[in-house]
């Protein structure tokens, strides 16, 4: 097996040059493969700050075109034109997607690219599986046939699992129940570490005799497949995020196996990067939600009693406080700190330039006005980050869950289109489903605005008690147009 590492690449450049021009074209491709792997970190390095992630964002683009053009090069598998017309097919499709695809679905379009992923390597996998099974001649590395063999299972895992966590995120239904809603059933576990040892087990068979090993290796498919969809099922609620980036991170995992398979460098390198970047993103992710990873694996979040179904919220028996925009304008006016808690509800109204508007208008009139974002507001990680960027908010007002301690100084806490982030049934409430996830402590705060359309709950699908507190007031409407009435009311008024 290919160990991958600067020196296997420099190490044999003297046995490549004294190989001459197929050695001179591996040399070349070699170092392609390494501006393109360079050109993915620094990338990623780049995008972990909203002010360079453009630029690494293009970076790691430029990578992948070089790495793709010399894989189809190096493989001689197709021709330079058959490589363009890909490529124009392939951008446009991009191109439709990004253009038309909704920043409040991102979430699925993850879940379906993590999928897709997944797929490509378990093709790969069989593909050349097939290859040594059918060719006498061959005769496969063990190391080979084991990496078919884990391939074929992250992916197949990868793949189904990603594609019932963009059904939940659909909400589709299976005869009439939502399939979003956490699905648990006895000896669930038990039933996933059986199918496991199973894929285990044939993989093992495959290894030893692979030659006999063809109906071992469609099990393996099949069993890897059906432990994608059992490990999803069970999870629901708000740890769904959690879940997109834990499949992200199996994704990378199933290419860099297929990079093995392949004894292709640069497939090793992607795969790694995404493999680690997921896992870490999962881990920042779990610690956002104060849950282990093996307690979101573990599933049956939000099947507690007070779970979707059960809003009391949502049958209008609540009594709550109204406010119109020019009462609470005197309110905001008034103030001396106010700190805006923005949620899913702004993403879908498209609010983010009228909240940029007013919180410029506040500061302007000397309040003190800053951004609570929570690491899992809206639906997708950096959700609230990449809106508020886009209506060129400075970074310097936007603050994380350490502004927590500050909500007890703060006039108004102004919430737009958040609610589960902010609900104190979180902290307060044993029972609830989402007890233990840190959120925004906005009840705090002397007042709070509340910005939703209706009482109807947020993601988790859970009442939010916030809406009845005393110091509780709630702006019924569209956060856009909500807003938007607040930034004219603040103008009219001077
Ligand atoms: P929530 O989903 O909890 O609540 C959003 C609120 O926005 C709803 O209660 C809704 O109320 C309101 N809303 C919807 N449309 C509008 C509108 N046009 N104008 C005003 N309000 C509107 O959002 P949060 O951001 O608080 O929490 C995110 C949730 O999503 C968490 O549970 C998180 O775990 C989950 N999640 C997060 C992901 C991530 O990566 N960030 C990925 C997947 C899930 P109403 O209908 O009454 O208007």
């Amino acid at each position: 097996m290919h160990v991958l590492s600067l020196n296997s690449l420099s190490g044999s450049l003297p046995d490549l040059l004294a190989s001459g021009a197929s050695g001179a074209s591996s040399l070349v491709i070699n170092l392609a493969y390494l501006i393109a792997a360079s050109l993915f970190i620094f990338g990623l390095k780049q995008m972990s700050h909203p002010r360079t992630a453009r630029r690494g964002n293009f970076l790691s683009a430029v990578g992948m075109l070089v790495a793709i053009v010399v894989t189809l090069r190096d493989r001689e598998i197709v021709g330079y034109g058959t490589i363009i017309a890909g490529l124009l097919v392939g951008s446009a499709a991009g191109l439709v997607l990004a253009v038309r695809v909704k920043m409040t679905s991102m979430p699925q379009m993850v879940g379906l690219l993590n999928g897709f992923g997944g797929l490509a390597s378990a093709t790969v996998a069989l593909a050349e599986f097939l290859k040594v099974y059918y060719d006498p001649n061959r005769d496969p590395r063990i190391d080979t046939l084991v990496t078919i063999c884990l391939s074929a299972l992250i992916g197949g895992v990868t793949f189904s699992g990603s594609i019932t966590a963009f059904g939940k995120l659909e909400g589709w239904k299976i005869q009439g129940q939502s399939l979003s809603r956490p699905i648990t059933f006895p000896r669930q576990h038990a039933l996933n570490a059986l199918l496991l040892l199973l894929t285990v087990g044939l993989s093992w068979l495959i290894v030893r005799n692979y030659e006999a090993s063809l109906w071992a290796v469609a099990l393996l498919y099949l069993l890897s497949l059906a432990l994608g969809v059992l490990v999803v099922v069970p999870i629901g609620g708000a740890d769904m995020p959690v879940v997109i980036s834990l499949l992200n991170s199996y994704s990378g995992l199933a290419a860099m196996t297929t990079g093995f398979v392949l004894d292709n460098y640069c497939l090793i390198v992607t795969g790694s990067l995404v493999g680690a970047s997921g896992i870490i993103l999962t881990k920042i992710m779990c610690t956002a939600m104060n849950r282990s990873l093996l307690n979101v694996v573990a599933g049956g979040f939000g099947t507690g009693e007070m779970a979707a179904g059960a809003v009391p919220g949502a049958g209008g028996d609540v009594v709550v406080r109204r406010m119109d925009a020019e009462e609470a304008v005197m309110v905001l006016e008034s103030a001396s700190s106010v700190i805006i808690v923005p949620g899913y509800g702004m993403a879908v109204a498209q609010a983010q330039h009228a909240v940029a508007e007013l919180a410029a208008a506040l500061n302007k009139r000397g309040v003190n006005c800053r951004f609570a974002i929570h690491p899992v507001a809206g639906r997708m990680p950096g959700h609230m980050n990449v809106l508020l960027a886009e209506a060129n908010v400075p970074y310097e007002l936007l603050a994380d869950l350490s502004i927590n301690s500050e909500f007890e100084q703060c006039d108004v806490a102004l919430v737009i289109g958040a609610n589960d982030v902010v609900n104190p049934a979180a902290r307060s409430n044993p029972s609830s489903p989402i007890f233990g996830m840190p959120i925004f402590n906005v009840d705090k705060a002397r007042t709070v605005m509340v910005c939703k359309r209706s009482m109807n709950p947020g993601f988790a699908g859970i009442e939010n008690e916030l809406f009845t507190c005393p110091n509780c007031v709630m702006l019924f409407g569209d956060a856009k147009s909500v807003v938007g009435d607040l930034v004219k009311q603040l103008a009219g008024g001077h």
